[in-house]
């Protein structure tokens, strides 16, 4: 199958939910030129986890799209990523969020955030844990030019993707409760290809998925 063709089943199995599911193409390991078949195949977002090698693919992308950064985020890689992404899904601390709102206002930018929330405390993973979400909220509402546009969670890597059912449940509930008092906040980015079926099931808007579009990675 080409990248073509199962980027638009994908697209139209989403699209036969009631409400929008944005569908973000992760080209992290692949090359330009796949990020290219996507984006003329309709894809309208792009995923990439790292800042050096999304920078050099962007450089010769010519194509518009819209760019999230999904993996995790060093400091010293705020300027960089402010320049290229939309959408940061990544922020889980207060020391990444004031770095990126300080590079942010340096190039008079308002970036667009997603919290990531380490629902299920797996200690190797980032994310912020659920106790410490609220402060790390309020620490963003008060960063003039970061706004929050909802969250972000990676399940665990469970062989039965059913089993995130009710992680992916409770993200729900979470966003669906400071959605009610918050402008701007849309977006709930869970699910990837091993799960996304049941994460849009719970109430997922926005997925990430590389493999089941491009095939498997091959690291070297
Ligand atoms: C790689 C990656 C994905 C896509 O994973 P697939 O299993 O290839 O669909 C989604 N989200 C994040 C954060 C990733 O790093």
């Amino acid at each position: 199958m080409s990248v073509a063709k199962n980027f638009q089943a994908i697209k139209a199995e989403l699209d036969s939910f009631a409400s929008e599911i944005i569908l973000v193409a992760v080209t992290k390991n692949h090359g330009v030129e796949l990020m290219r078949e996507a984006i003329d195949a309709g894809a309208t977002d792009i995923g990439e986890n790292r800042v050096q090698e999304a920078a050099e693919k962007f450089q010769t992308l010519d194509r518009k799209v819209i760019r999230h950064l999904i993996g995790h985020l060093q400091t010293n890689k705020v300027k960089a990523a402010v320049k290229l992404f939309d959408v940061i899904q990544s922020v889980d601390s207060e020391h990444l969020a004031a770095a990126l709102d300080k590079a942010a206002k340096s190039i008079d930018k308002v970036q667009d955030i997603l919290i990531q929330v380490n629902a299920a405390r797996e200690p190797q993973k980032s994310g912020v844990m659920l106790e410490d979400l609220d402060a790390l909220i309020n620490f963003v509402d008060a960063a003039k030019n970061l706004r929050l546009r909802g969250l972000m969670m990676i399940a665990p890597n469970f062989p039965d993707a059913r089993e995130c059912r009710p992680l992916f449940r409770q993200m729900r509930k979470l966003f669906d409760e400071l959605k009610t008092s918050r402008e701007n906040f849309d977006f709930l980015s869970m699910g990837m290809t091993h799960d996304y079926k049941i994460a849009v099931e719970e109430g997922a808007n926005v997925v990430r998925i590389g493999t089941a579009i491009f095939g498997e990675r091959l690291y070297t």
